[in-house]
């Protein structure tokens, strides 16, 4: 995977240093993080809370860096900025407040705004026309630094083309937010698209972890 993606940095003659890889883990057991670490894993992506929650506490003392990619609830908002450094799914305006750091010395937490690039909400994301009030109201919020957007490339179509659709609305929200210039976007399937786009952060899951274990 790792020379997988090597060729693609290589290919979209890209600097490897601006990519981070984050290895989703999710309805995987906190051993298996345990492994991915001692091989040198930093970074791990988890999307359901109450997992994501479990795993951070049992793992604190490798000191990974915790992406959460998964929809929030609202009232759970709070809990999942205890641990999450980076928080990929800021989808709508009241999520915004809830993630507001309430106290002086909690920390600043990392976020994209996800954006859906299908026709369905239940696959989490602002509409692309909302994409710019909603990162004003993120820069006005004590506690959250805004990086950029994340999408998740739709079942149908060519993702390269969905990536680059991502990138043309980032480059609008610069206006904005000059300062959120990164892209989380790419997984297993696509992330050699993703990196021609311009990905910062890939998600990978199943070419990493291979298949995820069954859910219920
Ligand atoms: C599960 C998941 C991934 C990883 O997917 P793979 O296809 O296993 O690489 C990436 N992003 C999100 C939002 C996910 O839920």
């Amino acid at each position: 995977m790792r020379a997988g993606i090597a060729d693609a940095v290589r290919l979209a003659g890209r600097d490897p240093g601006e990519i981070t890889t984050v290895v989703v883990t999710k309805f995987h057991p906190a051993s298996l993080i345990r492994e991915l670490a001692a091989l040198g894993v930093t970074d791990v992506g988890e999307s359901r809370h109450q997992e994501a929650q479990g795993k951070a506490a049992e793992l604190a003392d490798l000191n990974l860096t915790w992406h959460f990619i998964g929809q929030i609830q609202g009232k759970k908002a709070r809990q999942v900025r205890a641990y999450a450094d980076v928080i990929h799914s800021l989808d709508r305006a009241s999520l915004v407040g809830a993630l507001e750091a309430v106290d002086a010395d909690a920390p600043v937490r990392d976020c994209f705004i996800q954006v859906n690039l299908t026709d369905d909400p239940a696959r989490g994301g602002a509409l692309p026309g909302d994409v710019d009030t909603l990162a004003e109201q993120v820069l006005g919020t004590p506690g959250l630094c805004l990086l950029g957007l994340m999408a998740v490339a739709p079942r149908e179509g060519e993702p390269r083309r969905a990536f680059a659709a991502v990138r043309d609305l980032s480059v609008r929200m610069q206006a904005v937010a000059p300062a959120a210039t990164q892209l989380s976007i790419g997984m297993s399937q696509d992330y050699a698209a993703a990196v021609a786009e311009g990905a910062t952060h890939l998600r990978i899951g199943t070419a990493i972890t291979g298949i995820r274990p069954l859910h219920g």
